[in-house]
């Protein structure tokens, strides 16, 4: 390729969908810069296998972002530093204000100061809450339930206002259930403490967890077990570079579910687990987790229309099997 493709600034690249989003830039011909304050990401990662510069911070350090900022060129951000834990936000919502808004605000001053006005942002179904139709789109009335979902939609109506007064243009990306790996095996999910389903399950497999438990066996679905809508985390990579790509000719503001549409079962999950490893480990049924929907499942048909995105991973097995080769890789010496 000829043709010198813009800079992105990719806070949060050193984490799961950030640094499969980086991954997804680089093969789109973008030039990469992670910022990452390495409170979870993985820098060896960043450095080993994205190849791409590292700058280590916070996004509440307004000094060096304005510092970065005006040495380089930088042509959009694409945000995805956040703390994540539900139920850690309930206990301590403090660092969530303070790391998921001031850490946004702080950002957001930066580039506007930097004539930067262009960012894709993470944002969660979880700003809908307890769901009042199946599938979600994006008008369903917002309900967060927690300070992490507070969070983000806070900072989702901070950009509508910072579009209004300062023509800051966003792409908010509204996940449903990340889930799966890069199929090289070479980048996945490392969380820690880990509390999502398919990582969990294939911990139990590889003997790293005594046993899965299923949180709720007596929900309102066909097998009793909550559903949950699996979206590959390529697939919302490929998105983040569709909706960037959609700001850069000039987008308006607008936000995007990214969901596959299919519901699985916490059942489905651990079957479609024990069929991909071949190992048939154990699970124990367990009371419902507080706060938990029996389902969540998004339409993503404005994001396929207005972008153009179109999900290549939405079978469950393709998200496990994914998800397990980069497991087996990661654990292969431990
Ligand atoms: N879940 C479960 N056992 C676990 C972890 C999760 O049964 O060890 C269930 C959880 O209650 C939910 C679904 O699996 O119904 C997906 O949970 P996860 O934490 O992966 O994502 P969430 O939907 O909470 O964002």
């Amino acid at each position: 390729m000829s043709e010198t493709k813009p800079t992105i600034l990719v806070t949060g690249g050193a984490g799961y969908i950030g640094s499969h989003a980086v991954l997804s830039l680089q093969k789109a011909g973008y030039d990469v810069i992670v910022f990452d304050n390495l409170s979870y990401g993985h820098p060896e990662i960043v450095k080993d296998v994205l190849n791409v510069e590292l700058i280590i911070g916070d996004t509440k350090n307004r000094s060096l972002l304005d510092e970065i900022f005006s040495s380089r060129q930088i042509a959009a951000v694409m945000h995805f530093a956040a703390f994540i834990a539900v139920g850690e936000s309930v206990q301590n919502p403090t660092i969530y204000y303070q790391n998921n808004v001031q850490g946004t605000l702080t950002l957001l001053e930066a580039m506007l100061a930097a004539n930067i006005n262009k960012l894709v942002f993470s944002s969660t179904c979880a700003i809908y809450g307890m769901p009042q139709e199946i599938p979600m789109t994006e008008n369903h009335p917002n309900n967060p339930l927690s300070p992490y979902a507070r969070s983000k939609y806070m900072v989702e109506q901070i950009l509508q206002d910072f579009d209004k007064a300062y023509g800051l243009n966003s792409v908010v990306f509204r996940y449903f259930n990340a889930s799966g790996a890069d199929p090289s095996g070479n980048l996945g999910e490392d969380h820690t403490p880990e509390t999502h389903l398919i990582p969990l399950a294939l911990l139990t497999a590889l003997k790293k967890r005594d046993n899965l438990f299923i949180f709720g066996t007596d929900y309102d679905t066909p097998d009793g077990t909550a559903v949950r809508d699996y979206i590959h985390v390529n697939d919302l990579a490929s998105a983040h570079v569709l909706g960037l790509k959609y700001l850069l000719e000039g987008g308006k503001s607008d936000m995007f579910n990214l969901g596959n549409g299919n519901g699985f079962s916490v059942r489905e999950v651990i079957n479609t687990a024990k069929k991909v490893t071949g190992i048939d480990f154990l699970v124990k049924e367990s009371d419902r987790r507080p706060g938990d929907p029996s389902m969540l499942v998004g339409s993503s048909q404005k994001a396929q229309s207005i972008l153009g995105w179109q999900p290549q991973y939405s079978d469950l097995e393709t998200i496990v099997n994914h998800a397990w080769q980069w497991h087996q890789k990661r654990h292969s010496h431990s």
